[in-house]
């Protein structure tokens, strides 16, 4: 930028001159040419020249200078150049005097010769050789200088001086403006600026800078800015322009704007993104510039060819896919027999290979279709985008009927009854008859034996008796059904074994005393029970192999079949029980599962909870058993065995299966989720807070879930409240049919005692299970008694710290369970009613649900109740002790109670009345002059219990 034009203000030996420059135009010049006298010193100054910011000066100067040689007779101190200084001010003072003409005030900033003088001088028209030099100074920081010249003794003239400082102008580059920016003091001077984004455009990099150099040139950028998603760059990258109408562009960045994608528009400008029309749409994942897509139509020429029960479709792709490539197509099965025109959705039977939703290729083979039945399959085209459209998927249908069939395999098949040579079996129908059941085929061999030298019978019906067995043998057992179609495939094999010797004589003795009664009958049973202990030694002793079947067996040899019942089957009983899990559980694909938090520790591994979403289901809350990985075969078994057997389970109190994942890592069982965990734990946090009827309610889903296990045959064997599950809704399931802690030796849960045969739960287990492993739903009545106890005392433990050993002591004794605090008497009377000693004497678990149900249909029964000071446990109440009111004075109770005895004392003492003998204490029994201690123990007894049955009474009054 130049500064100024120049005025210059000389000493007198400096003229002003006119002259031509070497294109002969005019000019006016300053000379001076001394170079005859010496001591030459003449100066020349310019004006005041403001600086106006700039940091360092430039002076272009052209001139002319005259070659010394060429002038005759010229002395030695002829000069060929001339000397530039400057004079800092922050005002316009200089005079012709002050600043001095010398160097320091003055400083001096170069001595300047040029590079062509010239020797001849025009004086008449004076034509001059111009030299241009420019020399630079600074920092200057006053607000303005002056230049001079100094010729010490030559001959030329000053022609013009320029005087310029340099600036990098205002631009805009790499998306930022910068604003105007004067170089620094050196040449070498880099001076940073920094920039701004324009409008539209936002940072990529920070800091955004360039540097304006000495030359006035901007250099090294830094950063920068790019135009905002909906916006491009035009006019050079100097403005961000909105996409127009119809374009778009998704992110930030370079590129220009891009057309909507067919089928998509814009609804202004500066779009992002492009809408989809109407009718069109885009999955998540297609990218924004693919075309809006649509659903397919239908698939088109539905053929179907039929063989027996199954078909085979296949059809051609739709003529329109909707703009996609993953078209799949799912198949909706309709049976449309019946007879009444109506079509209802196939069962969960039928098969589809290679699946029913979801298939790539245009072919889907279907089996396990009811014969002689009509069907509708609809083939429906789905891609990406169907699931965002409104109306349902586009079809093409097909109407077939099947054809005969054989009949479908017999699933279940169970024992009735066995003697030494023989077993009765029964089994089901099979699922898909396909025809009226002409009979059976049963095949059946030893086990040892080779299946070559199988034995075949008939049977009309669904049971049969195999005679002429060996005692104790295992056998192995197939059936299969036949129709006018032939017969169906073999059932899998089952394993069942005759009865031993020994265990057909200790049946037997087990019914002498029912058949041989009064006297005898103790010591009968007696020998029966050390028999029997004797046969179980023997058989935990050898063989274990076989003690896995036989363990199981027992299930069987009681059980009566009440038609069209379902039987539960031991999964044990199959020879793989890995089949037992394939046939009662469903198989879940891990991806349907989400694990989201462990919430308990299992047998086996963590219970979590987490989500299942199967195909076509809502997605629900479930409970997840894993199996620890490390297992071995025979755990993985164990626990899925605990699937086989609630898969075979479907009531509202009983834990429902909803499958099992067998097929990856790790091993999984997925149940229903029940919120509130298990009932023990959930009542022990609630103590106190649920109404009696709450409680009630409670006890008779548990009772009614165990009278569905009850009729299935199943013996649960660990009814407890810590197996029972509560949900949200306070709906109480069973749960827990592991099987392997009654059968491993591991004795580090103190719940679970070592026993003869097994690890028994000694609280919760009647007296006949304890001692000779008798487990059968009356077993399990006793539990749910314990389990009434546990329920209305809020989680207690049963018999508090008393040892095990005493536990079974008192009950030999005849011992029970007071009724816990604010127990209506009802209630405890069912309990006791549980614990009879003789399991015929207890209820039936229908008869409990009947008996709850009734007390919660009229709440009144539910209000007397045993007074009790809270906290205080009352000891067992002695169930061998009569009730004192059935007589009618002391005497005749010391009868009934065995202390006869102590009349004489009782009167003599004036214990006379019921009233007064109830409120005997210790110290009275030994004044009344009973010494022995048993006797003390018995009356003290008897007292407290006639004390107790007071209370009941008086409250009943009341
Ligand atoms: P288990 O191995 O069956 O005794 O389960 C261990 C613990 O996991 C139980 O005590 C419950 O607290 C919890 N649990 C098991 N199954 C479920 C379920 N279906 N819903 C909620 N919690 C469960």
């Amino acid at each position: 930028k130049n500064i100024y034009l120049l005025f210059f203000c000389a000493l007198p030996q400096w003229e002003e001159v006119s002259g031509y420059d070497e294109h002969m135009n005019t000019i006016r010049t300053y000379q001076v040419c001394n170079v005859f006298d010496s001591n030459q010193n003449n100066w020349v100054r310019t004006k005041y020249i403001r600086r106006r910011g700039a940091q360092r000066i430039h002076v272009e100067m052209k001139f002319s200078v005259r070659d010394c040689s060429s002038i005759p007779n010229v002395p030695g101190s002829c000069k060929e150049t001339f000397n530039l200084y400057y004079y800092e001010s922050d005002s316009d003072t200089a005079t012709r005097t002050s600043p001095a003409w010398m160097e320091n005030p003055w400083i001096k900033v170069d001595t300047i010769a040029a590079d062509e003088s010239f020797s001849q001088v025009d004086l008449g028209g004076r034509v001059m050789k111009i030299n241009t030099e420019v020399r630079s100074f600074g920092p200057v920081s006053k607000n303005g200088f002056y230049l001079a010249f100094q010729d010490y003794g030559g001959c030329m003239s000053l022609i013009a001086v320029r005087v310029f400082y340099r600036k990098c102008p205002r631009i805009i580059t790499n998306g930022a403006l910068f604003q105007e920016t004067l170089s620094g003091a050196e040449s070498t001077s880099l001076v940073a600026a920094r920039g701004v984004c324009i409008p539209n455009a936002e940072e990529v990099d920070v800091p955004i800078k360039l540097y304006c150099n000495g030359d006035g040139e901007w250099m090294v950028p830094i950063g920068r800015c790019m135009c905002k998603a909906g916006n491009e760059a035009v006019e050079n990258g100097t403005v961000c322009r909105a996409c127009p109408s119809g374009f778009f562009k998704p992110t930030q960045g370079d590129e220009s704007c891009m057309q909507c994608p067919i089928n998509s528009r814009t609804t202004s400008e500066g779009a992002i993104n492009c809408v989809c029309r109407n009718g069109y749409y885009r999955t998540d994942s297609d990218p924004l510039q693919m075309p809006c897509t649509t659903v397919p139509s239908a698939p088109q020429t539905v053929i179907s060819s039929v063989n027996e029960t199954s078909v085979m479709l296949e059809w051609m792709p739709p003529r329109d896919s909707g703009g996609r490539e993953d078209v799949v197509y799912n198949i909706i099965c309709k049976s449309c027999g019946g007879g009444r025109g109506g079509c209802t959705r196939c069962g969960d039977n039928v098969q589809f290979l290679p699946r029913q939703l979801g298939l790539t290729k245009s072919r889907v083979y279907i089996s396990d279709l009811l014969a002689h039945t009509q069907y509708t399959f609809e083939v429906q085209a789905v891609n990406g985008v169907s699931d965002q459209s409104p109306y349902s998927p586009q079809y093409a249908s097909v109407n077939i009927t099947t054809n005969q069939a054989a009949p479908s395999t017999v699933s279940i098949m169970h024992q009735v009854s066995r003697t030494v040579d023989s077993i009765t079996l029964s089994w089901s129908q099979p699922d898909q008859p396909n025809g009226v059941i002409l009979d059976y085929e049963l095949q059946y061999y030893e086990k040892d034996q080779s299946e070559y030298n199988s034995t075949t019978i008939r049977s009309q019906t669904n049971t049969a008796v195999i005679r002429g067995l060996k005692s104790g043998s295992i056998y192995v057992f197939q059936v299969r059904a036949r129709t006018v179609a032939g017969f169906g495939r073999y059932s899998g094999k089952l394993y069942f074994q005759t009865m031993t010797e020994e265990e057909y004589n200790t049946s037997i003795q087990e019914k002498l005393p029912l058949i041989i009664g009064s006297a005898a009958a103790g010591l009968v049973f007696l020998i029966a029970l050390v028999v029997i202990i004797i046969v179980c030694n023997r058989r935990r002793g050898f063989d274990r192999g076989d003690s896995e079947y036989t363990d199981k067996l027992q299930h069987y040899t009681s059980g009566h079949m009440s038609p069209g019942m379902k039987i539960y089957i031991d999964p044990f009983t199959y020879e793989d029980p890995n089949e037992a899990v394939r046939e009662f559980a469903k198989e879940i694909d891990i991806s349907c599962v989400k694990i989201e938090q462990v919430i308990g520790a299992g047998e086996f591994g963590e219970v979590c909870s987490g989500n299942l979403k199967l195909p076509g289901k809502r997605e629900m809350f479930v409970a997840i058993k894993t199996l620890k990985s490390g297992y071995t075969e025979k755990q993985r078994r164990d626990f899925l065995s605990e699937a086989s057997i609630m898969g075979q389970f479907d009531h509202p109190n009983v834990i429902h299966l909803e499958g099992v994942v067998t097929k990856s890592s790790p091993v999984m069982i997925i149940t229903e989720f029940m919120e509130n965990g298990s009932l023990d734990t959930f009542l022990r946090q609630n103590d106190g807070q649920f109404t009696v009827i709450q409680l009630v309610g409670m006890l008779r889903g548990i009772a009614s879930g165990m009278k569905y296990l009850a009729d299935m045959n199943y013996v649960h064997r660990d009814l407890a409240a810590r197996n029972i599950l509560v949900n949200s809704n306070l709906v109480c399931k069973v749960s827990d049919f592991g099987l392997s802690r009654f059968l491993e030796d591991d004795t580090s849960d103190p719940t679970y005692t070592s026993a003869l045969g097994g690890k028994i739960p000694i609280r919760w287990t009647a007296p006949e299970a304890i001692q000779y492993r008798k487990f059968t739903s009356a077993s399990d009545v006793w539990s749910y008694g314990i389990v009434m106890w546990e329920v209305m005392s809020y989680g207690e433990r049963p018999y508090w710290d008393m040892t095990n050993q005493d536990v079974i002591n008192a009950i030999e004794q005849d011992y029970r369970l007071p009724p816990p605090m604010d127990c209506p008497n009802a209630l405890h009377q069912l309990m006791l009613d549980c614990w009879q000693k003789d399991r015929n004497n207890r209820p039936k678990f229908s008869q409990i649900v009947n008996n709850l149900d009734k007390m919660i249909r009229n709440p009144n029964t539910l209000k007397a109740m045993t007074p009790l000071s809270s906290g205080v446990h009352l000891p067992l109440l002695d169930r061998s002790i009569p009730d004192f009111s059935t007589f009618s004075t002391v005497d005749e109770w010391l009868d009934a109670i065995k202390m006869g005895q102590y009349k004489e004392n009782f009167a003599n003492s004036d214990f006379s009345t019921f009233d007064v003998v109830s409120q005997m204490t210790m110290d009275d029994i030994l004044r009344v002059g009973v010494t022995l201690a048993g006797h003390q123990k018995k009356i003290l007894n008897s007292v407290q219990m006639m004390r107790a049955q007071m209370n009941q009474i008086q409250s009943v009054e009341v």
